[in-house]
């Protein structure tokens, strides 16, 4: 049974509507933070809406909730016809690749399955009203997994390496697919992108936290997997507004959204750890084997030149600068934390 919570209860403005999956997490929020600003009114699919499950969006004006279970038959089809949205945001995603491996058959339902019906639901609801339904799917530099090419484009093979990969790869073709039967829908392919708002679970926060409680003193070392792995990272910020350019496009398509500069790991640490005044960081990091991927996918780059070119789309925020913001957010939790007497997670 699906539970709308009015955030506070849409009101009858008239504009746009957008539905968006996965809301809770990195980029939903911001999209959310993005649209609302732009007067949308905005619909949003959680899990639980206990209010400390979503520190990330919490109620505001215009912003709708709803408790529902993805993966319950038909809900997710009546709300998308209850609601009508002109645009749909498909982020909801076992997101991390580690957790794939643990959870390969959740992740190809949540990551596959459930953009499937979504697009079908759109394509539903399209065909209903007689306006376009704008779908814009969230998409993985995963799916190319080992490719013999870098940077990648939208032409490179699709070779995943993880559940994780083959799980986008399958919801991104289906994309394609809906996009055959007239229905406006996209994929952005994102490579790795940032903020204050990564969990610890994925490595860059993971590094930027453990910096920032070494700085403080409240822990000895962290912990990592393979050093070497190149990744291409951009600001999150930057990559909600490549999906809302790729909505409003005149023509849906596939979109690589990336920097086009990789670094790896190590690079990662060194720009965190210099950040707090630590040049020597080799004993404050231990590799752990636990940590390291079955299968590391080759080099990670993208070429946006498309979304450059068709979208207008460029990143704003530079590889120092997005390390030097995440760590910096990191020293103030913990400082913010430590003056108003709350315990400081170890
Ligand atoms: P997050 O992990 O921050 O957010 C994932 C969202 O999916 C959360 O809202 C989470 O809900 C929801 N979700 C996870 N599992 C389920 C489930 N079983 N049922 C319902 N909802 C679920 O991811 P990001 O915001 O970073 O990423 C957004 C999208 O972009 C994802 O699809 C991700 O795979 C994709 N992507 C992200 C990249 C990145 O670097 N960030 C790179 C490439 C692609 P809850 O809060 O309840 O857990």
């Amino acid at each position: 049974m699906a539970h709308s919570h009015p955030a506070q209860a849409a009101d009858s403005r008239p504009g746009r509507t957008a539905l968006i999956t996965g809301i809770s997490g990195q980029d939903g929020s911001y999209l959310a933070d993005s649209l609302l600003a732009d007067g949308y009114e905005v619909h949003g699919i959680v899990r639980s809406s206990i209010e400390e499950n979503l520190p990330l969006i919490g109620g505001r004006e215009g912003l709708t909730l709803h408790t529902l279970d993805l993966l319950a038959p038909g809900e997710l089809e009546l709300l998308v016809a209850r609601l009508q949205p002109n645009e749909i945001y498909s982020l909801a995603a076992v997101s991390s690749v580690f957790e794939s491996w643990r959870s390969p058959q959740l992740t190809g339902a949540v990551n596959g399955q459930v953009v499937v019906r979504l697009l079908d639901s759109a394509h539903t609801l399209q065909e209903a009203v007689g306006r376009p339904v704008h779908l814009v799917h969230a998409s993985s530099a995963e799916i190319f997994g080992q490719a013999a090419d870098s940077p990648q484009t939208e032409e490179t093979s699709i070779r995943p390496t993880s559940p994780y990969g083959a799980s986008k790869a399958y919801a991104h073709l289906s994309v394609g697919v809906f996009r055959g039967r007239s229905l406006s829908a996209s994929n952005c392919i994102l490579y790795n992108h940032e903020s204050p708002r990564r969990p610890e679970t994925f490595v860059t926060r993971k590094i930027t936290a453990g910096v920032a409680r070494i700085k403080r003193g409240l822990q000895e070392t962290i912990e990592l997997g393979n050093l070497d792995a190149r990744r291409d990272w951009g600001w999150a910020p930057d990559y909600v507004q490549a999906m809302r350019l790729a909505a409003a496009a005149p023509e849906s398509g596939d979109f690589v959204i990336a920097t086009g500069v990789a670094h790896t790991i190590g690079e990662f640490l060194d720009a965190a750890f210099s950040r707090v005044g630590i040049s020597d960081w080799s004993k404050l990091v231990k590799q752990n084997p636990e940590f390291v991927r079955p299968v590391d996918p080759s080099e990670q780059r993208g070429d946006a030149s498309k979304a450059a070119e068709v979208l207008g789309w460029r990143p704003t925020v530079g590889f120092e600068a997005i390390v030097q913001r995440m760590v910096d957010n990191d020293l103030a939790l913990i400082d913010a934390a430590q003056s108003s007497g709350r315990p400081v997670d170890e």
